[in-house]
């Protein structure tokens, strides 16, 4: 009984913690980050540096604080992995390219051999994984030298290996190093910005899933980590086409013709002959936007419209009609889901500006409603917006979120979810009634994470679930600002339906 008490204090403890430190940390880090970057009146040399040292140390007590409640969370089992076909060689790159900075400002090159095949697994944990080892592997290497990323497989086992040629580790050390705050060297933490949390994170979510890490290192010449994955040999791979223009037409030489043209503007091409093809390919690689000739044997681009629009995951994607017959062929109601008209013979100029429309076109200032009762925080964010040309709202709590929402119509809602006067549940769950917001982008904010069996409440149109202070509010920023744009694309094609309806 003394040690349950003892348990659900120290969560207690940590969830307020969480909750309390992360949102005033966001503040201070997103208002040290506009005053450094200039955005607000000039600051002077002195001044500037010492707004370095504050952003650095506020962002290493949010990585101190982040892998305290990890780790946390992760001991305590609280974290369920959502696990799905990650592509072996893909994932390596990606960890790679996160890495990369860091490695290029140290002076070390990584290199990456590919491994064809997938595991099923976590892929923010892979990642966080991976990233964590590279990261140790380029702090301590010697600039120069090289560090490598590999895997490879027996039975059903995948091994990664990251090795370096840095200090290596002493023997007594290598299996220490993966209890909490374990270093080889006080020093180490401070010197080399870390928190001495890195490994123990690892090793709980490597034996999550089932496998086993390690470390084998020839002191002063280098250290080699390992660990490994459980490993289908068979596991499906997921689509590498998203966002691609898929190409529908029973002509092989206008197929032909349209996949030079799209490939030489730099689109990546899916092509098919037919509409049931086309139906299947769209399901699988959620191409961002579809070319369809209505005249075809088998199933008509008319019906071929109609099946895309009524599948769910492909009834948003706009279809550009490739004819050599005028607009006005359209039978029925299939005007209003056309996203334009392209004449046949192709005219190349004519092509692109309707492709540039439906993928790339802008309307005026987007507009973003910030749902947060924490008032700096609200502040430093409208701040952080407003310098990027958008035009923000802000609401204190649920119900004022709800009469904003109802009369600016956002584009995008940033929502945090533990709000006075209506909590954020209850404002999607209002907003899920009206027809006009029922489909807009959130972005949730929240000074907890939201359990995977929570996020589908809290789900509108396209959203995102970020914690604060687990991402820096420039990236936040960025993730928003791309949300908004892909927003205001979707409502490009939707103006030319309706163009073309009338
Ligand atoms: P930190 O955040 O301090 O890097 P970690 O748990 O990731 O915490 O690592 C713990 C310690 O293990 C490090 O401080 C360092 O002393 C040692 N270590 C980890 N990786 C390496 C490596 N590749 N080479 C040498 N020492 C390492």
């Amino acid at each position: 009984t003394q040690k349950f008490e003892v348990d659900r204090l120290k969560s207690q403890f940590v969830s307020t913690v969480s909750h309390e430190l992360r949102t005033p940390l966001t503040s201070i880090r997103g208002s040290l980050g506009l005053l450094n970057s200039g955005l607000l009146g000039p600051v002077s040399e002195k001044g500037r540096r010492m707004l370095e040292i504050a952003v650095s140390n506020t962002d290493r007590l949010v990585r101190l604080i982040n892998d305290i409640l990890d780790l946390e969370r992760l001991s305590s089992g609280e974290i369920t992995l959502e696990k799905q076909a990650i592509d072996v060689t893909e994932l390596m790159q990606e960890a790679v390219d996160v890495i990369k900075p860091l490695a290029d400002a140290a002076g070390v090159s990584i290199l990456t051999s590919p491994f064809l095949g997938s595991i099923v697994a976590d892929h923010d944990r892979m990642m966080q994984t991976l990233t964590n080892l590279l990261s140790n592997a380029v702090k301590f290497s010697p600039s120069g030298s090289t560090v490598s990323l590999s895997a490879d497989s027996a039975g059903s086992t995948l091994r990664f290996r990251i090795a370096d040629r840095g200090r290596g580790i002493p023997p007594g050390k290598l299996e220490s190093i993966f209890e909490r705050f374990q270093q080889v060297d006080a020093s180490d933490s401070r010197d080399k910005g870390g928190t001495g949390l890195g490994l123990p994170i690892c090793r709980s979510i490597v034996q999550q899933h089932g496998g086993r890490i390690w470390a084998e290192s020839v002191f002063g010449q280098g250290s080699t980590f390992y660990f490994t994955m459980p490993f289908e040999a068979s596991a499906a791979h997921p689509s590498e086409h998203a966002g691609a223009v898929l190409v529908c037409d029973d002509d092989p030489a206008v197929r032909k013709l349209l996949e030079g043209m799209l490939r030489g503007h730099g689109y990546d091409v899916l092509t098919t002959e037919s509409g049931e093809g086309a139906v299947e390919l769209a399901r699988r690689h959620l191409p961002q936007v579809i070319l369809l000739d209505p005249l075809m044997p088998g199933a008509s681009g008319w019906q071929t419209m109609a099946a895309m629009k009524e599948q769910k995951e492909t009834s948003e994607i706009p279809i550009l009609v490739v004819s050599v017959q005028p607009p006005a062929a359209a039978p029925g109601d299939h005007n209003a889901q056309i996203a334009g008209w392209i004449p046949k013979p192709l005219d190349e100029e004519h092509l692109f500006a309707a492709l540039e429309r439906v993928t790339g076109h802008s309307r005026s200032a987007p507009r973003i409603l910030i749902v947060e009762d924490d008032l700096d925080l609200a502040h430093v964010l409208r701040s952080l917006f407003e310098e990027a040309g958008v035009i923000v709202d802000h609401a204190a709590n649920g119900l004022e979120a709800m009469e904003i929402a109802g009369r600016v119509r956002p584009d995008l809602l940033v929502l945090d979810v533990v709000l006075p006067r209506m909590n954020g549940f209850h404002v999607i769950k209002w907003l899920r009634k009206d027809e006009d917001l029922c489909n807009i982008p959130v972005v949730v904010y929240s000074g907890t994470d939201i359990a995977p069996a929570d996020r589908p409440r809290l789900r509108l149109g396209p959203t995102e679930f970020f914690t604060k202070s687990r991402i820096s509010p420039e990236e936040f920023e960025h993730t928003v600002l791309e949300m908004v744009k892909m927003m205001t694309k979707s409502r490009a094609g939707e103006e030319i339906e309706a163009n073309a309806a009338s």
